[in-house]
């Protein structure tokens, strides 16, 4: 993408790295006018003979549990079964009827017709020589692939997941920007990848259970997730609705019972997206890339920053804070020599004092297409300790999984 073209982030994906075609929901455009009007008729479930067309089952984890419900009281049973299933599928990891046995045999026969269950198949998994660090490449069902990975921390797991595969924003320092962008997943993709988390945790599926209760290791005993970060591929808010939609999967009390704070979304400052979750009061933690203290500084790293500059930006995240109550957490990529200086700290102190904020240092991670180099720990302190004169607090995030890409910015599975 060049840079200076941010992408017209709106309802309409703009394809860097794909043909057009990938975006038609059906994964085809009619070329002739006759094509388009039998598409027309299939939409409307009517075939040219004038019979009527079943629709393509269903993605269970496309649903919400009120959909799910509201499906099968239109099939006509009970919403017992709903709930049943529901429970099957994220408390249990079932992803197979015979897994279900206590669904009767003819709500099963129905079910099986109206839906699919579209677990993403593992085409790799890597474990990093830190012992905490697992990176799925998982296959979509258009064969493309995207990236997953599980962090094991002291007192916690976190799945870091994708959004999209590729991404549009071309932020200079990242993987996945540099690869372009591909397509917005779904929420039933993005859901899928959670429950594969939690399913490598618990033990079910092929495998032994990640999760050992009794370990002496507080890293290893963790029984199910908890926290979830959308920090992998992708930027989330340009894919607004799967991804709200996919939150509410992952929070439901009844399935994987995530809590509102414990989902972390991190975007590159898509203003109108940061403007719709507070409006819609969508609690969850938000964390918002910044890496420039300036509007020139950070253009030179986030292209997108000119159709989204940094003043709206900031008052973006101040509407947001007010309305959600809540801190906004801001991620800094360490660069040596380029915004690790002294003055860079007090910068980010000027612009950020006075908000309810937390800053997350990240030393640049390695990846193919950018030379810099990451901030040595002693620069990363100072830079910390300037932040606090501001009342800033900060962290430097732990580094994990470098030795097999799975760091921040480094996801980037090739299609
Ligand atoms: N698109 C979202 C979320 C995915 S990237 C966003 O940009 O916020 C998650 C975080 O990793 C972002 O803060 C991003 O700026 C950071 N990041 C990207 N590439 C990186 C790299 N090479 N080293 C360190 N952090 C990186
Ligand atoms: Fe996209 Fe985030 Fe990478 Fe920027 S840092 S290219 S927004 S994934």
């Amino acid at each position: 993408m060049p840079d200076n073209q941010p992408p017209d982030v709106g309802d309409k994906p703009r394809p860097t790295s794909s043909s057009a075609n990938e975006f038609s929901p059906s994964g085809q455009i009619p070329t002739d006018i006759s094509d388009r009007r039998s598409l027309a008729r299939k939409r409307n479930g009517v075939h040219k003979s004038g019979t009527l067309i079943k629709p393509a089952p269903a993605n269970f984890y496309d649903l919400t549990r009120e959909e799910l419900r509201q499906r099968v009281v239109q099939w006509d049973f009970s919403p017992v079964h709903a709930a049943r299933l529901w429970r099957y599928a994220y408390r249990e990891g079932a992803a197979d009827w015979a897994q279900m046995p206590e669904l009767p045999a003819r709500f099963r026969e129905r079910a099986q017709q109206e839906l699919t269950w579209a677990r993403l198949p593992v085409a790799v998994e890597t474990r990093s020589t830190d012992g905490f660090t697992r990176k799925y490449l998982l296959t979509l069902a258009d064969q493309r692939s995207i990236e997953t990975v599980l962090m094991r921390y002291t007192g916690r797991v976190t799945a870091c997941i994708s959004s999209q595969a590729g991404c549009a924003m071309g932020c200079v320092f990242c993987a996945t920007g540099q690869m372009g962008f591909a397509r917005h997943l779904t929420a039933g993709e993005i859901v899928a990848q959670a429950l594969h988390v939690d399913q490598a945790l618990r033990g079910a599926g092929p495998g032994a259970p990640l999760a050992q209760p009794h370990s002496p290791s507080p890293h290893h005993r963790h029984e199910r997730l908890r926290n979830v970060v959308l920090m992998g591929m992708g930027e989330p808010l340009h894919n607004y609705e799967a991804v709200v939609h996919a939150i509410d999967i992952l929070r439901d009390e009844t399935g994987l019972a995530l809590g509102t704070r414990k989902i972390t979304l991190s975007t590159v400052g898509v203003i109108p997206g940061i403007i719709r979750l507070a409006d819609e009061g969508r609690s969850i933690s938000l964390a918002v890339s910044l890496h420039g203290a300036t509007q020139e500084e950070r253009v030179a790293l986030v292209p997108v920053a000119k159709k989204w500059p940094l003043a709206d930006l900031m008052a973006a995240c101040r509407y947001y804070s007010e309305k959600m109550q809540s801190k906004i957490f801001y991620e800094w990529t360490l660069i040596e020599g380029q915004n690790d200086t002294p003055e860079n700290a007090h910068a980010v102190g000027r612009l950020l004092q006075g908000q309810w904020a937390q800053v997350n240092l990240i030393p640049l991670n390695p990846t193919a297409g950018y030379g810099g180099v990451p901030t040595g720990q002693a620069a990363a302190k100072k830079f910390q300790a300037i932040l606090a004169e501001y009342g800033l607090p900060s962290t430097v995030r732990q580094r994990r999984g470098i030795d097999i890409a799975a760091g921040c910015g480094q996801l980037a599975a090739v299609n």
